[in-house]
């Protein structure tokens, strides 16, 4: 399996000097063309979640610049291919930065627009050649060697579309590539491990349109002539298409799609005149009904029946020996941590936290209890800048903390759980708590494709690992997230917050759905890690769990604070006993 991509490499980039008919030859630039515009979109919809409808648009933006540049100044391919680039950069990055902030459907919405006024503007600018585009552009040379429009060509279109794959497959597997993936889950678990979404968004946003751009200054020279329809939406949806079919989530479903993508749409050139005449664009209705049926029937695509039957790569475990992450400076005991002042909390009408106050001091292990719909979990993401704050302060180790974002309050030291677990359910144990140590690293994008960040990568895994094996998930790291119960889930969230290297740990109910044993061998842990200085907070419904590990308990009830004292204060409280009675029995 190993030898399966040089071979396939191999194969493609030796496919000119093969005895293969030029029709082949044609055909595979066209599909490795195709290729680099669905790579772009696996990253961005597959793996992130973002939806464009716009990438033909994007390819134009390079095949124009290609051709206008090159007809009408003369310019060389590498300059052409520098401003197309560079073009599309300005383009993704500004109408990223518009719609990328807001959720739901302004980006694909957004990318309509942009490929609707791109077209447009391609067939009614003057210099741009109107309907009829641009003709007699030249061939491809590069050093001196022209490369035609054949098997000259096929080696560069190839040799870019492979290190494009390269590039995608290194980047998903390292630091930003993982905060990438995390986009999908929502951006609230991302955002309390100190990730930016809108900055990893962006990214690839960018990246998308960068390849597109690149297929475009391909296109140009390879047609020698550029119009406007084949970067209409309509193309746009069949690149679309492509990732969808291939498979969105994989970056060889890119391969995939757009062979068939390719093969089908020549076929059907043929065989749709002949059954249904030649008078309209019936393609693309086929391909609207193939692509609702793949979405129906196979939302992972073609690739992912591929895949399944292939053995499942371990990863390698080549950090043995890695040197520590960096660590902060951790407060003395008995400091003051944590202290919040009559913070309160709305929504509409109902006071989910009603002017609550309580401190905890470095080395705590304190208590949240309270019925259910009692505010602990609000509290929680009022403390974390999950939900804002509509009242009172958050302070940290003396600093005000109220109204920051949660990647700025998680940067200072406070990391959490949550109680609906938010995990990345397609990325392995050990993938899932390397997210907790974001922070904590720094390789960039670029560094992550070309493999520059491999040292940091080490100990960032060494890292994971270190945190999974303390709370007993060593032998499990290799596993999918989301193949576990919920209970061990729950640990490994516990992993990733410690992985953040915290001053101050939240657990939501860490102890929920995990078994008599399990939640003895949690108790352990916890109290190794008060024993380290670690101070928690803890929501958590089991009594006995909270009576034998904190030193100090808050009790909320509708929003309220019941009262704060001793595990044993509480105990006798008749108050507190009511309100559990109260409510829960
Ligand atoms: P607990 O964690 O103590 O069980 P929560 O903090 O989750 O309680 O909820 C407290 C109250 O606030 C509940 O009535 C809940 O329905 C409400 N609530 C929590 N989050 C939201 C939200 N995002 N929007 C509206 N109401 C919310
Ligand atoms: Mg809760």
């Amino acid at each position: 399996m190993k030898l399966a991509f040089p071979a396939f490499a191999a194969l493609m980039l030796a496919l000119p000097a093969l005895p293969v008919p030029d029709f082949w030859i044609t055909q595979s630039i066209y599909i490795g063309l195709y290729a680099i515009v669905a790579l772009g979109l696996v990253l961005l919809t597959g793996v992130a979640g973002l939806i464009s409808f716009g990438q033909a648009a994007f390819v134009g933006v390079g095949a124009y610049s290609a051709a206008y540049l090159s007809t009408k100044l003369g310019l060389p391919p590498p300059v052409t291919l520098a401003v197309g680039v560079a073009l599309a950069m300005l383009a993704a990055l500004a109408l990223g930065l518009v719609t990328l902030r807001m959720s739901g459907h302004y980006l694909p919405l957004a990318t309509i627009a942009w490929g609707l006024a791109m077209n447009y503007t391609m067939a009614n600018m003057e210099s741009l050649g109107k309907y009829d585009g641009i003709l007699g552009i030249p061939t491809l040379s590069l050093l001196g060697v022209d490369l035609g429009t054949g098997r000259g060509l096929h080696p560069l279109v190839w040799a870019i579309v492979l290190l494009a794959a390269l590039a995608a497959v290194h980047l998903l597997d390292s630091r930003p590539g993982r905060a990438i993936r995390a986009l999908k889950e929502g951006s609230t678990m991302a955002e309390a491990m100190g990730i930016s979404t809108l900055r990893y968004k962006l990214v690839v946003f960018v990246l998308a349109a960068v390849l597109a751009a690149v297929a475009g200054w391909l296109f140009a020279y390879f047609q020698r002539s550029v119009s406007p329809s084949p970067f209409s939406i309509n193309k746009g949806i069949e690149y679309l298409f492509m990732a969808v079919l291939g498979g969105v989530g994989h970056v060889w479903g890119a391969f995939v799609g757009s062979g068939l993508v390719r093969v089908i749409e020549d076929e059907l050139q043929v065989l749709l005149p002949r059954l249904i005449g030649t008078s309209g664009n019936f393609e693309t209705i086929v391909f609207g009904i193939v692509l609702v049926a793949v979405l129906k029937y196979a939302p992972d695509g073609v690739w992912a029946f591929v895949r399944r039957r292939l053995p499942q790569r371990e990863r390698v475990r080549d950090w043995d020996g890695a040197a520590a992450l960096p660590a902060r400076d951790k407060p003395a005991r008995g400091e003051p941590l944590l202290a919040v002042e009559s913070v309160r909390k709305t929504f509409g009408g109902l006071v989910a936290v009603n002017d609550v106050s309580f401190r905890i001091h470095a080395g705590d292990i304190v208590g949240l209890i309270g019925p259910n719909g009692a505010g602990k979990s609000t509290t929680f993401n009022l403390i974390t800048g999950v939900h804002a704050i509509s009242r009172g302060t958050v302070h940290f180790r003396g600093q005000p903390i109220t109204g920051l974002p949660s990647r700025q309050i998680a940067r200072r030291g406070i990391s959490r759980t949550f109680q609906h677990v938010k995990l990345v359910q397609e990325m392995t144990v050990l993938e899932n708590v390397a997210l907790g140590g974001y922070l904590r690293t720094r390789a960039g994008s670029l560094r992550a494709m070309l493999r520059l960040e491999r040292q940091e990568e080490r100990q960032l895994m060494a890292e994971a690992e270190r945190q999974l094996q303390r709370i007993g998930m060593g032998s499990q790291m290799h596993e999918l997230a989301g193949n576990l119960a919920l209970g061990p889930q729950r640990l490994v969230e516990i992993a990733r917050a410690l992985a953040t290297d915290p001053a101050l740990l939240l657990l939501d109910e860490p102890a929920a759905g995990l078994r008599h044993k399990e939640k003895q061998a949690l108790s352990e842990v916890l109290r190794q890690l008060k024993r380290e200085g670690l101070s928690i907070l803890l929501v958590e419904h089991d009594m006995d769990f909270v009576m034998g590990l904190t030193d100090r308990i808050v009790v909320m009830e509708f929003g309220n604070k019941l009262m704060e004292g001793t595990p044993a204060e509480v105990q006798a409280s008749d108050a507190v006993r009511a309100a559990y009675l109260g409510t829960e029995h």
